[in-house]
């Protein structure tokens, strides 16, 4: 279970993502969506299945979808059509859930997924099957904790929630690779606005298809689904203790068997839930009580031209225009309000790669402390230039400056005031130093001969005892140099 590759097979790995798409009311009922409330809170007399009542579409979601697939570079139909898929289930009260089936919104796209490899980074462009709409079904509820010993509870809100499936062929290589485009995908997702896709929340789900083959081969393998995997450390856990299942299977000359699975972390191993022998009989036909959707060419070019920059051109843009090294542009432009706030920040500032090097050093530290995204912080960027700008023009020190980020993140405010007010100002003042250096050299006469004598590396030690006199606040370059200037001046008296 330790991860070891197994060399004779070929890994083959294809995912199903369901995300919620970001829209006020449900697929086909008026009720509200969001998250937290008390449980049967947002429901009504669609979502419950009640006689007589008519599923209405979501406009939006329909929008939505065509955002997701226009960004991921489907062809999106001008006719689909919704169906029933027929199951019984306490959570789903209809009986059936509404999906698309054999003529689904979208097809054929891909992503151009950026796969860490060793200390490089190599794309892979991973195709997509299909992407289509359906609803969420409700969620029941077992834990002990919350409905008492041996009962379950129904919760409806959820039912009736639009999502997304988006299908990839099977084109994965690796849990890694794997890994690398969830990320990529929930990043399109987030940019063009279409999902939160907040793993912990449940609004970006992922089931993934696994086989093994001989290297070479061209059949694909027997495949089993690993199914509601719910963070991407789970994810990678999850496919690699299934690849060595498998693997251990076909070691001692067995069959995969076509099957669900379930990981337990608690154990590393993944889990038959049920065989194919059971396999799931849908019985989808199209619905009855809805019209297929139709939608008009000048709609999908409408949704396309409205299309923000997308993480991949942004990333590339960066590089060309403020002289990022790539690694670097591809961190920036993860997600939107990240290369927002750069840009801005550089263009106020005017040195690109200087701001890089402050967001990546200690702004995100900042950020992934209070676990928030830059755009939940107080900092503006324009007050983030003025920081540097502040550092550059010698009137405070890096130390001081970057002890700010921290505040400025949590509660604003102007960088020259704070500094002001907190007598953070670089000490430029000759007198000081000099008085700071002439004690250090007289408190350590032997690292001083050390230095002479060719130690030059001691100059360091004398540096750091010179800051710490001013309190960390002299300004470090002058200091250096005063402090060589007095130690090599002297040499030989
Ligand atoms: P389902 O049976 O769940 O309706 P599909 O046949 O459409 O689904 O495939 C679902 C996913 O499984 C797709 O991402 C597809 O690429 C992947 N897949 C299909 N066959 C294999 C296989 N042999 N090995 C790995 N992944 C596979
Ligand atoms: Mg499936």
């Amino acid at each position: 279970m330790s991860g070891v590759p197994h060399p004779d097979y070929e890994v083959v790995i294809g995912l199903e993502v369901h995300a919620q798409l970001r829209t006020r009311s449900k697929l086909f009922s008026p009720a509200p969506v969001s998250y937290g409330l008390p449980p049967n809170h947002s429901v009504h007399p669609v979502c419950l299945a009640l006689p007589g009542v008519l599923p209405v579409l979501n406009r939006r979601a329909v929008e939505l979808a065509i955002r997701a697939a226009v960004a991921t570079h489907c062809t999106v139909h001008p006719h689909s059509v919704f169906a029933r898929k027929n199951y019984f289930y306490p959570d789903l009260p209809k009986g059936y859930q509404i999906s698309q089936y054999e003529e689904p919104i979208a097809t054929g796209g891909w992503l151009d997924v950026p796969v860490p490899d060793g200390d490089a980074t190599r794309i892979s462009r991973v195709r997509l099957h299909r992407i289509h709409m359906e609803e969420d079904a409700g969620k029941s509820i077992h834990d002990p904790a919350v409905v008492g010993s041996d009962a379950t509870h129904v919760d409806l809100n959820r039912a009736g929630v639009p999502l997304l499936e988006i299908v990839t062929e099977p084109d994965l290589r690796s849990p890694v690779e794997a890994v690398a485009y969830l990320r990529t995908l929930r990043s399109v997702l987030r940019y063009v606005e279409v999902s939160d896709a907040d793993m912990e929340r449940g609004n970006f789900r992922c089931d993934a298809n696994i086989s093994l083959r001989l290297h070479g081969a061209e059949e694909l393998g027997t495949r089993t689904e690993l199914k509601n995997l719910n963070s991407f450390r789970s994810i990678e856990a999850a496919i690699e203790a299934e690849i060595e299942r498998q693997a251990d299977v076909l070691d001692s000359g067995g069959r995969v068997q076509q099957a669900t699975m379930a990981y337990d972390p608690a154990t590393g191993r993944t889990r038959v839930l049920r065989l194919k022998e059971n396999a799931d009989d849908y019985r989808y036909f199209p619905d009855p009580d809805l019209v297929p959707l139709v939608i008009p060419s000048d709609a999908i070019e409408g949704v396309r031209a409205s299309l923000p920059e997308l993480a991949e051109a942004r990333c590339e843009r960066f590089q060309v225009e403020f002289g990022l090294g790539e690694g670097d542009a591809r961190i920036l432009t993860e997600s939107r309000p990240l290369a927002d706030f750069f840009e801005a920040a550089a263009r106020e500032h005017g040195a690109g790669q200087s701001v890089a090097n402050w967001i990546l050093r200690d702004l995100l530290r900042a950020l992934k402390e209070r676990e928030i995204e830059v755009d939940g912080s107080e900092l503006s960027p324009r007050a983030f230039a003025r920081l540097i700008g502040l550092v550059d023009e010698g009137v405070t020190t890096v130390k001081a400056a970057r002890e700010l980020v921290p505040h400025l993140v949590e509660s604003g405010g102007d960088p020259e005031v704070l500094i002001r007010e907190r007598g953070l100002e670089a000490v430029s003042d000759t007198d000081l130093i000099g008085r700071a250096v002439e004690e250090v050299i007289a408190e350590h006469p032997a690292d001083v001969e050390s230095y002479r004598g060719g130690e030059k590396k001691i100059l360091n030690f004398l540096m750091g005892r010179v800051m710490q006199r001013t309190g960390g606040k002299a300004d470090p370059g002058a200091t250096r140099a005063l402090l060589a200037r007095r130690l090599d001046g002297e040499e030989g008296v």
